[in-house]
């Protein structure tokens, strides 16, 4: 049976939210003090499950970076990425490393990707996130439809080093695509906005043909999708994400730690929710680096606080990107039928799709948070592989109905964050 079953529905969020939020921070020039104290208090004191980024080698003094600046010797702050890393604190790599300056030197380049690569290995651990940075001189960054110098997925350029990120278990990138509007489940035909969105990126594409610029016209799907299948240069299929930004300067005002009373602002949560939308925040939480105030002010503060409300009494999901992007791809293509014996019903889970859209068997991590709305919830079992997943009944939601729902993992954990290290 097909999900349309009568009687069984699966939910678009995690019971009991209606939207859902990552904030997904860039790790420009951010120092091992900030990281600690930015995540001490939203993670800790606000209780935001947030994941941050990480550098193989940076090139400011003081950068976060697990490498030092020759690219091959562990910093002494390795350990805190590696442990920050497996807890779920840092889900995404900022790519190779900070060449805002000049373009690596190729040789470097491969050596160092391949190192950090291997170092991760060693220590069991993958990111499954890549996010493109910087200026045109970061040839490593992959694809982007604005910015030719980017050849780090074209297998024919000495910066091609695609396929180790590959091996690191890179699923998701971030091509540079932005909107300032949360990207909204609900069918098109119900909301204007979407219409004039489409329309007003149809008329720029139009525009660009007529300039000679075809190549930097943007799919539709782009303004519309949290993600969509995209295959780089070197036939590697990946889902190309988007992320959101609102700042009085336009999409691309300049986004940190001073400018989420906007990005975070009342009004966006608001639309956020009433869209019923997925947003992943473009921001650099380690900016602005030297700052003799307080981390954060008050207005970015409450800010933050007004988020953690409405995690906290189940309106927004907050999720760290990894776990968003992947909730995000399994509840939109996993294929799934109930099966009826006697009194008893059972939900069987089969596959998702991958960008290729070829089908495989989910793992028991990534369906975590479904929840499907049914009237028989006590006499309703999932499956997955054939074997039963523990599940927990579901109260009626702000619809009125019920059902049941599979946990959601636990938070990054903040141990670490507590730890000493060499700041
Ligand atoms: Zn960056």
């Amino acid at each position: 049976m097909l999900p349309g079953h009568p009687e069984i529905t699966l939910r678009p969020f995690p019971f009991p939210y209606r939207a859902a939020l990552a904030i997904a921070s860039d790790i420009d020039v951010c120092t091992p003090a900030t990281f600690l104290a930015v995540h001490r208090f939203l993670n800790g004191e606000l209780g935001l499950p947030v994941a941050d980024s990480c550098f193989g080698v940076g090139q400011e003094p003081g950068q976060l970076a697990y490498f030092l600046a020759d690219g091959r010797t562990p910093a002494p702050t390795a350990p805190l990425l590696e442990a920050a890393i497996r807890d779920g604190l840092i889900d995404s790599l900022h790519s190779w490393g900070d060449f805002n300056e000049a373009p690596p030197e190729p040789k470097f380049l491969r050596h160092l990707a391949l190192t950090f690569t291997e170092h991760l290995q060693r220590a069991g651990l993958s990111l499954k996130i890549w996010i493109n940075h910087g200026s045109p001189a970061n040839r490593q960054n992959f694809f982007t439809r604005t910015q030719s110098e980017f050849v780090g997925d074209d297998p024919a350029s000495p910066w091609y080093t695609a396929d180790l990120a590959k091996a690191l278990g890179v699923q998701f990138y971030w091509g540079m695509e932005l909107t300032p509007w949360p990207l909204s489940i609900q069918a098109p035909w119900t909301r204007p906005a979407h219409w004039l969105r489409v329309g007003g990126n149809s008329l720029k594409n139009l525009a660009k043909m007529f300039l000679g610029r075809r190549s930097q016209q943007r799919r539709r799907d782009q303004i519309t999708s949290l993600a969509v299948p995209l295959t780089l240069r070197d036939g590697w299929p990946v889902w190309a994400f988007s992320r959101f930004n609102r700042h009085p300067q336009g999409l691309w005002g300049r986004p940190n730690r001073h400018t989420l009373k906007y990005a975070l602002a009342p009004a966006v949560l608001g639309q956020l929710v009433q869209e019923a939308g997925f947003l992943i925040l473009y921001t650099h939480l380690g900016m602005p680096r030297s700052d003799p105030g307080p981390l954060f002010l008050a207005p970015d503060r409450q800010a933050l606080e007004f988020l953690a409300d409405m995690y906290h009494h189940g309106v927004i999901w907050v999720a760290t990107t990894a776990r968003l992007l992947t909730y995000r791809q399994v509840q939109q293509t996993l294929r799934w039928d109930v099966l009826r014996q006697g009194d008893q019903l059972g939900i069987h889970l089969h596959t998702v799709a991958d960008p290729l859209r070829s089908l495989r068997q989910p793992t028991v991590e990534e369906v975590a948070g479904l929840s499907f709305y049914t009237d028989r919830a006590t006499a309703t079992k999932l499956f997955l592989d054939g074997r039963e997943l523990a599940t927990r009944p579901m109260p009626p939601d702000h619809t009125g109905r019920g059902g049941l729902m599979i946990p959601l993992p636990p938070p990054p954990a903040t141990a670490c964050l507590e730890e000493r290290w060499p700041v």
